[in-house]
């Protein structure tokens, strides 16, 4: 199971055992589990830039959060450092 998986067992499993009864507890604890779990599924960042070294040729690749827009994240930065979200880089290549 991987966590897209895991987020729709979860919704199903409190939409059916859940519906329409107040579990304010209980879904502040799934809102955390699933925010947490949903930032572990990669995200691309926006304003992907290719920054060359001074010979122009390929040194690495900046670009900023897709989910709290901070700024500045490089392609070695596996997560956001301020949110948490984890970064695709991938599609880079
Ligand atoms: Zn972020």
């Amino acid at each position: 199971m991987d966590e897209k998986e895991a987020i729709e067992r979860l919704t199903d499993h409190f939409r059916i055992h859940y519906d329409g009864r107040p579990t304010p507890y209980l879904d502040k604890a799934v809102a955390i589990t699933m925010n947490a779990l949903h930032k572990q599924i990669p995200k691309k960042p926006k304003n992907i830039k290719t920054i060359l070294d001074f010979s122009g040729r390929y040194y690495t690749t900046k670009g900023d959060c897709p989910v709290c827009n901070r700024e500045g994240l490089y392609k070695s930065d596996f997560y956001c450092n301020k949110c948490g979200q984890k970064l695709d880089w991938d599609f880079m290549g």
